[in-house]
């Protein structure tokens, strides 16, 4: 299946593992439009994506976590298509759980988990309608394996997993495929100085970090294959296997 003027919505289309899969769509020909909360760094990613058709990539600035802003987006693109939404917007967990503040923890389901409900919640229909729709989510390693200092971040990736395999049942007989991504440990702003003398590779065995590049690979694979459905994902060096 060719990518060649598919729409398409990536929250956390700003920067990182979101943004690598915008600029790989959008250089198959896909038209994008990224979500963040930050408006300058939406401007600069979406500037950074290859036209190659004639409509124009798009930007929308608002918390995934708030249902206001998917219903906008919604209301907005009510005419257009959605042939692909991609879940990436999440934040990390920087405490224990008996040290983390309640709003922290409140925010990080809200943006990690509820940010993801929202958009499926807001789009399926969509592309039930349409007969024809691809959901890519992305959850993480942690939500199978754990890890220290992210219980919640590791329940809210846990759920991503678990409302995208019941999501697939669901929608599959509405031409509708739905899937998750399992990163491992990848070099973007999220894992910054997590790897400084190499004790992270070390226990990898590939013996590195990836690549959000490599991510992005993976979720255009999910994108193009038309019997990819239900598929969990892991793209981590091998960790999991470990
Ligand atoms: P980054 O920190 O590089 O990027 C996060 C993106 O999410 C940014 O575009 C950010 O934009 C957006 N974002 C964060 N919170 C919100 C919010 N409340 N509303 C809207 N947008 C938001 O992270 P990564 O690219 O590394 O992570 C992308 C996804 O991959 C996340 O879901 C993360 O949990 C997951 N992941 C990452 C791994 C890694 O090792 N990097 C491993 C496994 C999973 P802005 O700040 O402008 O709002």
């Amino acid at each position: 299946m060719s990518l060649a003027g598919k729409q398409c919505i990536i929250s956390g289309g700003s920067r990182g593992i979101g943004l690598s899969i915008a600029r790989l769509f959008a250089a198959e020909g896909a038209w994008c439009t990224l979500v963040g909360r930050n408006r300058e760094s939406l401007v600069t990613a979406v500037e950074s994506l290859e036209r190659k058709n004639p409509l124009q990539h798009d930007t929308y600035c608002f918390d995934v976590g708030n249902v206001n802003g998917w219903e906008k987006l919604k209301s907005d693109t009510k005419n257009q298509r959605c042939d692909i939404l991609v879940n990436a917007a999440g934040i990390p967990q920087n405490s224990f759980l008996f040290a983390a503040s309640i709003p922290d923890l409140d925010n990080l389901v809200q943006t990690n988990l509820m940010g993801t409900i929202w958009g499926c919640k807001h789009f399926v229909p969509k592309m039930m309608k349409q007969k024809e729709g691809c959901i890519i989510n992305v959850s993480s390693l942690l939500a199978t394996h754990g890890g220290r200092g992210a219980s919640v971040y590791a329940a809210s990736k846990a759920g991503i997993v678990a409302l995208t395999r019941s999501l697939a049942w669901e929608v599959g007989r509405f031409g509708v495929r739905a899937n998750v991504l399992l990163p491992g440990y990848i070099q973007t702003d999220m894992t910054e100085g997590m790897d400084k003398n190499g004790e992270l590779s070390a226990l990898i065995p590939m013996g590195r970090l990836g690549l959000a590049e490599e991510v992005a690979d993976a979720a255009l694979f999910l994108a193009k294959n038309s019997y990819a459905h239900n598929c969990v994902l892991n793209i981590d060096g091998g960790l999991s296997a470990t």
